[in-house]
């Protein structure tokens, strides 16, 4: 036996890149405008003598003001560090049999590394040429299905039948729908975890409620699967969302208006930069979150990122089979995707 023998030893996920100097930055999808005002002025006004104390474990403010404004009861609700801690969670609580959990091919690229961290068989069952998801490929036996809707880094939003047929079919499974940007566009699975024991609907913070920094995701299920996940958070760490994090969640999801004010800006400058780059030429599905995936008939995705990015201009580029001819291109503000389009007509002729 060799000392590495005992080691737990992981490929890890890749985040996109934070770079340190300025730059136009459209490649986590972050959200191009500052979180709520009364965020920031909560954090100003908390009481940071309080530090001293540990955070509420049960989180109360934060899940009070999210079982009010979706309309949920408290025990319907799951809160965690950013919603990469809530799937994690759920990874580790749900998917804890011998068959394979399911999920697309092309997705968020966390979810196989969950399951290698936490050794659950999976399959990744191939997306139609399209991109789009084909409900029959998930009738199968399985340990669990995860489905990102809209789905990353596409874009793409399934139907709302045809994920109820998904989760309907597989009552011996827990079907998880990430919908980290479901406030951008898609049709939210919510109102159906009154009817599904098995369903659990994930959300985050990070992009919708520009909090990325403060790290906060929740999800939604019945308050039967919400208890099983919040006793596996108790066993591992009680006190995961520190005292600002709480009071800045709680905030930003009472300010209703600022969040569909941001929601709406980023959806107009989507459906704007579409039609800039189609008449670029480039291709892709019609994105319902705030990223769009495109790529080029004549031009390479690995140059023109290149291109961008001696120019301060970050966008994603996964080197991975199927999706290799594809920028992945976050929504900024209107001048931020304005300097992205003159900096393609300045690369476009040049990198064939
Ligand atoms: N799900 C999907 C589909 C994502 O793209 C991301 C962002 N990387 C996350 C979950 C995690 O986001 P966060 O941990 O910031 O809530």
């Amino acid at each position: 036996m060799g000392l590495r023998d005992n080691i737990r030893r992981v490929v890890p996920y890749t985040p996109g890149e934070q770079p340190k100097i300025k730059v136009i930055k459209l490649n986590t999808n972050e959200c191009p405008y500052p979180p709520s005002p009364r965020v920031i002025r909560a954090l100003k006004e908390a009481d940071y003598e309080r530090l001293r104390l540990y955070p509420d474990p049960v989180c109360d403010g934060f899940v009070s003001a999210l079982s009010e404004y979706y309309g949920v009861g408290k025990d319907q609700i799951f809160v965690g560090v950013g919603s990469d801690d809530v799937l994690s969670m759920c990874f580790m609580t749900f998917f804890n049999g011998d068959k394979p959990v399911l999920f697309p091919d092309i997705t968020y690229s966390f979810y196989d590394v969950w399951a290698e961290v936490y050794r659950i068989p999976y399959r990744q069952l191939p997306l139609r040429e399209d991109f789009s998801v084909d409900p029959e490929d998930y009738m199968g036996e399985n340990g669990g299905i995860v489905l990102a809707n809209p789905n990353a880094p596409t874009g793409i939003a399934a139907g709302k039948e045809e994920l109820e047929r998904i989760i309907a079919g597989n009552p011996e499974s827990v079907v998880i729908v990430d919908e980290a940007y479901i406030d951008f566009g898609g049709e939210t699975c919510l109102p159906l975890i009154n009817k599904y024991e098995n369903l659990i609907v994930v959300r985050t913070m990070s992009k919708s409620r520009a909090m990325a920094g403060m790290r906060l995701g929740y999800a939604f299920g019945c308050p039967e699967l919400i208890k099983y996940l919040n006793d596996v958070k108790f066993s591992v760490n009680s006190y995961t969302l520190n005292m600002p994090s709480l009071i800045a969640g709680a905030e930003a999801i009472r300010d209703g208006e600022y969040f569909g004010e941001i929601t709406g800006r980023v959806r107009a400058t989507r459906e704007r930069c579409k039609a800039e780059l189609k008449k670029r030429g480039f291709e892709f599905a019609d994105s319902m979150a705030n990223f769009i995936f495109a790529r080029h008939p004549e031009y390479h995705a690995a140059r023109i990122f290149e291109e961008l990015k001696k120019r301060g201009i970050y966008v994603r580029y996964f080197n991975k089979p199927r999706i290799d001819e594809y920028l992945r291109i976050s929504i900024g503000t209107d001048e931020e995707m304005g300097a992205f389009l003159s900096a393609l007509d300045e690369i476009l002729p040049e990198v064939e």
